[in-house]
């Protein structure tokens, strides 16, 4: 693991942007996430910054790179992307010479758009929570919930990158084909079974070529950094059509990322050694390392919001629905990509992993509503009185993720946001 903990991780480090030192604020001077940004309503190309407290720093305009793709950007070796985080940290600390010239490098976060991060290439989604793969296999199959595999395979299927999109965004609630159990035949319509998936995204930022696999102990050289991710799902379709080849429509209709992705480096002052619980298998030889071991695991605290359109009109910023922790997660990011190319599969910069939906090990921890209604027998009953077995039309749903640790400041993954609208029109 290459990611060492430097002077850019130091506490005590001050920015003269004066709103990144403020308590509590996602992207002190220890953060510098990266995302794309534009004048907000503008159609211009999208511009590569870097996040510092309520301001966008344009890291062209700032002199330290010399191309708006952000590919580029993501694939420099490890030395040249710490000289590029070192460089910025010492521009925005307090006393820099680069203060007069930088900030008119600054844009206010309220004054600009945030696109997806990068060009999505591939999109692959894991399943990398035993407890929600457990909870859930318990609806699907009661007497034989955690398939022998789980185990063993870091379990994944492919997506689809069309239908990413960023933070901020509306989706129409999906139409698909649907039987339910008292139904004989099938029918079409939209889909009454809407839920979320709290996950995290992992950006692939380095090429292997096909028919190399990636060792445990490079794998996250080939990784950029990590971002928030909602994989919305449709259950009643999902349920459907997801035998015997997995999910299909019922995923692929829209999944949100957030706009900054919180490198590596940002996060080596919180990471945490990876174990398997007591009586569990270890992984294989090509999916262990002394590294993953001491350091694998990653300490993010998770939490999902939901937003109906009642308590907007009353001026209400939405309630937490529940929280977990990406440390409970079955395997680490290193064995993802280990994983996935173990076989000799390419990957590319701009690939995007999904976690696969982040639950805890309490039941009020699912990181979905199918998780917390029970499949949609127990609804859950919001502070307004209302009650959500699954989302409803103006449903706003929103993760926050943050890592803290004594010692070091904390830093936030800013929010992922989406809005459901009703069906469109069907066929
Ligand atoms: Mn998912």
């Amino acid at each position: 693991m290459n990611n060492p903990l430097n002077e850019t991780h130091a506490p005590e480090l001050r920015s003269w942007v004066a709103s990144a030192n403020q308590v509590g604020c996602d992207f002190p001077i220890q953060n510098l996430p990266f995302g794309r940004f534009r004048p907000a309503g503008s159609g211009e190309a999208f511009r590569i910054g870097v996040a510092i407290g309520d301001q966008v720093l344009d890291l062209q305009a700032a002199g330290l790179i010399d191309t708006d793709d952000m590919s580029i950007v993501m694939a420099k070796g490890p030395a040249e992307r710490l000289a590029l985080r070192a460089a910025i940290s010492a521009g925005l600390a307090e006393g820099s010479c680069q203060q007069s010239a930088w900030a008119k490098a600054l844009h206010a976060q309220a004054d600009v758009a945030l696109g997806l991060p990068c060009e999505i290439g591939d999109y692959t989604d894991f399943y990398t929570s035993i407890h929600h793969a457990t909870t859930i296999g318990k609806q699907l199959r009661p007497d034989n919930p955690l398939l022998p595999n789980y185990q063993w395979v870091p379990i994944g299927y492919h997506g689809r990158a069309s239908s990413i999109v960023p933070s901020g965004s509306v989706l129409h609630r999906p139409n698909g084909q649907t039987k339910m159990p008292e139904q004989d035949t099938p029918s079409l319509g939209p889909s009454r079974r809407l839920d979320y998936e709290l996950e995290l995204g992992v950006l692939i930022a380095r090429p292997n070529a096909l028919g190399e696999p990636i060792a445990m102990a490079d794998a996250e050289d080939h990784v950029f950094g990590l971002a928030l991710f909602n994989d919305w799902s449709a259950r009643d379709l999902q349920a459907w059509e997801y035998q015997p080849l997995g999910p299909f429509l019922s995923k692929n209709f829209a999944s949100t990322l957030s706009p900054w992705v919180v490198t590596l480096d940002a996060l080596a002052p919180f990471r945490a050694p990876f174990h398997r619980p007591e009586g569990h298998p270890q992984p294989l030889n090509y999916l262990d390392a002394p590294a993953n071991r001491a350091q694998g695991a990653i300490d993010i605290e998770l939490e999902v919001w939901l937003q109906t359109a009642q308590m907007r009109a009353a001026g209400q910023a939405g309630e937490r629905l529940s929280s977990a922790n990406y440390l409970d997660a079955y395997w680490t990011v290193a064995q993802l990509v280990a994983h996935h190319t173990v076989n000799g599969c390419n990957l590319r910069a701009g690939d995007l992993f999904g976690s696969g939906t982040l639950s805890g090990p309490q039941p009020e921890q699912g990181g979905s509503l199918m998780e917390l209604s029970a499949g949609g027998k127990r609804p859950l009953t919001l502070s307004n009185g209302e009650t959500r077995a699954w989302l409803e039309d103006g449903d706003t749903v929103i993760l926050r993720g943050y890592c803290q640790r004594e010692g070091f400041r904390r830093i936030g993954f800013g929010e992922c946001r989406g809005t459901v609208l009703p069906a469109a029109r069907s066929v």
